[in-house]
């Protein structure tokens, strides 16, 4: 049998850890073709190593004195703007799980590949918006999500069972769901980043802490599935273990019931919903008696409440939604702004982008390049 030949994108970090624990299972089915990382070189090297990867990538400019490495085994792709080569006719699979918006040029390319494409990073759906869907399907380029809510809605979508009349995607609630506003005023990076379900990236951890992760899924969605703004919402569900719900006009619902672990979405990418390669422990429902799903608050968490309003202005809003949420997601992390003024001052630049530009209906990609000059010349972190 032909193996699936993979590239992976970002394959040092979480997403990369969950991928290579299938293919670790599978090597009989699967050849890792290219791995990338951006500056976790030795990490990178150990994996081409364990998996007989001949192509790496990494970042030349993040990495002090790589020469220094012994690299005369690979080929090496050793700056952002060549990652897209280590693609070959033979690809079969590409995973897309680079972190932020510094990928979005390589995402680009990507979608006009043809190939298929697993697509981890919500960051760069969101900045292109409709662009996304309407490049992908001109290139015949096939789309599977891996974010786990938007990897149930693919596959109960697929089951073709009628008109839908809205998609609610549920959310843990994150670290400080049971904290009170108070608190939430002097958290440290350390705390948000230890998520109580999941074990992920630091910039999606602090994104679920904020709830901006949840008000960043509802746009995704949006524009993964061409929803109209009224056709999706998100309620708090702490176990994870039901990840989206379809509602029809029929009144009927259904839902994909699965342990929270990102191998359960990644391996339907490989192997087909009902083939699953390894089995997974299913889900009990005698261990599952509490159940819970309650309304987000939106005192607590203003991001989700934000995410609609910018959802329903358009065109730019989403992207500077975004943007700003990573570069206040990293001041956060070097402890230069507080935990609430993540959401905060997100809103408050929005409002001064708002206040001196126009909105720009559907944005080029140079529009968006001058946006973050303007944010990144003019922004605001309070007196
Ligand atoms: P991590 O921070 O764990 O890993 C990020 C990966 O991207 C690493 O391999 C990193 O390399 C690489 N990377 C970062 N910046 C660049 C860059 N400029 N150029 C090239 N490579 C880069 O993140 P996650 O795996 O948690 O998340 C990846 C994406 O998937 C995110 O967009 C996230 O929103 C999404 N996602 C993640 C989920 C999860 O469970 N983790 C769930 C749903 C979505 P290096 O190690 O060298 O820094
Ligand atoms: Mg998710």
């Amino acid at each position: 049998m032909k193996k699936i030949n993979v590239v992976i994108y970002g394959a040092t970090g979480s997403i990369g850890r969950s991928t290579l624990s299938i293919i670790s299972k599978n090597l009989d089915k699967i050849n890792i073709e290219g791995i990338t990382c951006n500056k976790n070189i030795l990490k990178l090297l150990k994996i081409a190593k364990s998996y007989n990867v001949k192509k790496i990538g990494f970042n030349e400019k993040t990495i002090n004195n790589f020469n220094k490495f012994n690299l005369n085994k690979y080929e090496v792709f050793n700056d952002g703007g060549k990652f897209y080569s280590i693609i070959s006719k033979k690809t079969d699979v590409i995973i897309f799980a680079a972190s932020g918006l510094s990928s979005l040029d390589l995402l680009l390319k990507i979608l006009k590949s043809g190939k298929i494409v697993g697509l981890a990073n919500k960051e760069c759906i969101i900045t292109l918006g409709k662009k996304f869907i309407s490049l992908s399907r001109k290139f015949k380029t096939k789309i599977i999500p891996l974010d786990s809510e938007h990897n149930s809605i693919y596959h109960l979508l697929s089951q073709n069972l009628g008109k839908y009349k809205s998609i609610t995607i549920t959310a843990t609630g994150g670290p400080f769901l049971y904290y009170k506003k108070n608190k939430l005023r002097s958290v440290t990076p350390q705390q948000a980043i230890r998520h109580p379900v999941w074990n992920m990236g630091s910039k999606i951890s602090i994104d679920s802490a904020t709830m901006m992760n949840k008000a960043l899924e509802i746009i995704e969605a949006k524009y993964l599935f061409n929803l109209k703004n009224n056709q999706i919402n998100a309620i708090i569900h702490p176990q994870a273990i039901i990840h989206a719900l379809i509602n029809y006009e029929n009144g009927i619902s259904t839902a994909v019931l699965n342990k929270p672990d990102m191998r359960i979405p990644i391996s339907s990418l490989f192997f087909g919903f009902n083939k699953y390669s390894n089995a997974y422990r299913g889900i009990e429902l005698n261990n599952y008696y509490n159940f819970e799903f309650m309304p987000i608050d939106k005192n607590k968490f203003p991001a989700v409440e934000l995410g609609y309003q910018v959802m329903k202005v358009g065109g730019l809003a989403p992207h500077i939604f975004n943007y700003l949420n990573e570069i206040l997601v990293n001041l956060f992390i070097k402890k230069r702004i507080k935990f609430l003024d993540i959401v905060k001052l997100n809103e408050v630049n929005m409002d001064r982008f708002f206040g001196k530009n126009s909105n720009i209906a559907n944005p080029k990609l140079n529009d968006i390049k001058n946006i973050n000059n303007w944010i990144d010349n003019n922004l605001y972190l309070g007196n």
